[in-house]
């Protein structure tokens, strides 16, 4: 095995890997590679691959990128959602006081040191969203329980040590009885707390910040197709502390120069996507899935919109013990096909899963309706009704 080799040069770099040649119908998915990064973003890293950067103005350049999409003050790009919301925290917890900054996690005693969360918004996105908290040094503060926070919540757990407030927008997240972004905004403003939002997975890059987000922090790998990276925007002196945070913790976060310049032109492609052509595309995915499903005996489909506004539908998938699957059954046969078919299989207790069409190369979207044909009209594998494996032995056995 070689990922170079002359001897490989009729080859795709996953057949010299010996990787499997998946289909991702689940999102955009860390655990799959992140994004299929546009051609934009590839030339930009590869052309800046090999030259001297001053760091810091790139940088500079890349606030004004993000500032001309977001309408923040200030930005600059991080190595992942997960990180910025480390460096934000820790801005937050340490303004602009340099030895601070370089005593983090530690010796917060004598500064602010909570970050409030609803309690609802507590998720794990492959790690869990506080402890991107706690590793800045911030105490994680939960207010409200799972069904619900009010105001007083908020009001009452804000205190002289509350340094910010971390508010997540996703699926993730409870979906109901959570405080809308605006008036949690409103309610930690009224005490001078600033804002930091999680928008990993949001396409709208405006909203948060004008729903009252002081900090929004996006994946530059997910809706943007750029490489594995983190957007920060907003206020200027919450960004620029957030950023000096590259003299401490955030060194252990570093992000390089391709990666800085790639996510930029991931950014300026963005602002001339063919969005129209995208979503149609995405639609006839979802309709030619759908005909595929809709005649077999306990298997139901419906096109669903992302629970998060995003301007996306997926394909909810129905799975009925008549049809000889359990949802799980039906996904890790998909999973274990020839190619490989990953759905998106968060919910399978429940019966469902989704087809998520925004991430297939041109002629997938027909080989995953071939493979949900072929799958359906096979025999039934032993595992068919397997219920979902909530064992930790598959982690514990890499690199076996
Ligand atoms: C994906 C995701 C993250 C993590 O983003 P990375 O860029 O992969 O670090 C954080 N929050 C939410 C809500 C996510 O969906």
């Amino acid at each position: 095995m070689r990922i170079n080799g002359p001897e490989n040069a009729n080859s795709t770099i996953r057949e010299r890997l010996e990787l499997r040649p998946i289909i991702n119908v689940s999102g955009t998915m860390t655990a799959l590679g992140a994004s299929i990064i546009v051609p934009e973003a590839l030339r930009a890293m590869a052309e800046i691959g090999s030259q001297w950067i001053e760091m810091d103005e790139l940088q500079r350049r890349a606030s004004v990128v993000v500032a001309r999409l977001t309408g923040g003050e200030a930005g600059f790009i991080t190595a992942c959602c997960a990180s910025g919301i480390s460096l934000a925290v820790a801005g937050a917890i340490t303004g602009t006081n340099l030895l601070a900054i370089e005593r983090l996690p530690d010796r917060t005693d004598a500064l602010r040191d909570e970050v409030l969360i609803q309690t609802g918004h507590l998720v794990n996105y492959g790690a869990p969203v506080d402890q991107s908290i706690r590793v800045a040094g911030g105490k994680v503060v939960a207010i409200g329980a799972v069904t619900g926070t009010s105001d007083f919540h908020v009001r009452e757990a804000i205190t002289e040590k509350t340094a910010a407030a971390l508010y997540v927008v996703s699926h993730h997240t409870v979906q109901y009885g959570m405080l809308p972004l605006k008036a949690f905004a409103a309610l930690c403003h009224e005490k001078g707390v600033p804002v930091i939002v999680d928008a990993a997975s949001e396409y709208d890059l405006r909203r948060f910040l004008a729903d009252g987000a002081d900090i929004v922090v996006y994946s530059g790998h997910k809706f943007l197709g750029g490489p594995t990276s983190g957007i920060v925007t907003g206020r200027k002196d919450l960004v620029r502390a957030a950023f000096l945070q590259n003299r401490g913790i955030g060194r252990a976060m570093k992000v390089g120069k391709e990666t800085i310049a790639g996510t930029m032109a991931a950014l300026e492609a963005w602002e001339t996507r063919d969005n129209a052509g995208i979503r149609a595309r995405e639609t006839a995915a979802l309709r030619l899935w759908k005909s595929v499903l809709d005649p077999v005996a306990g298997i139901g489909a419906e096109i669903v919109p992302d629970p998060t506004d995003n301007p996306l539908d997926r394909l909810t998938v129905f799975v009925r013990p008549e049809s000889g699957f359990s949802a799980n059954g039906l996904a890790r046969a998909l999973a274990a096909g020839e190619p490989p078919v990953i759905v998106r299989n968060h919910e399978v207790e429940r019966g469902h899963f989704y087809l998520d069409p925004c991430n297939l190369h041109p002629g997938e979207a027909e080989i995953v309706a071939e493979r949900l044909r072929a799958t359906l009209a096979a025999p039934r594998p032993d595992d068919a009704m397997a219920p979902p494996d909530k064992s930790s032995a598959r982690v514990l056995s890499w690199p076996d």
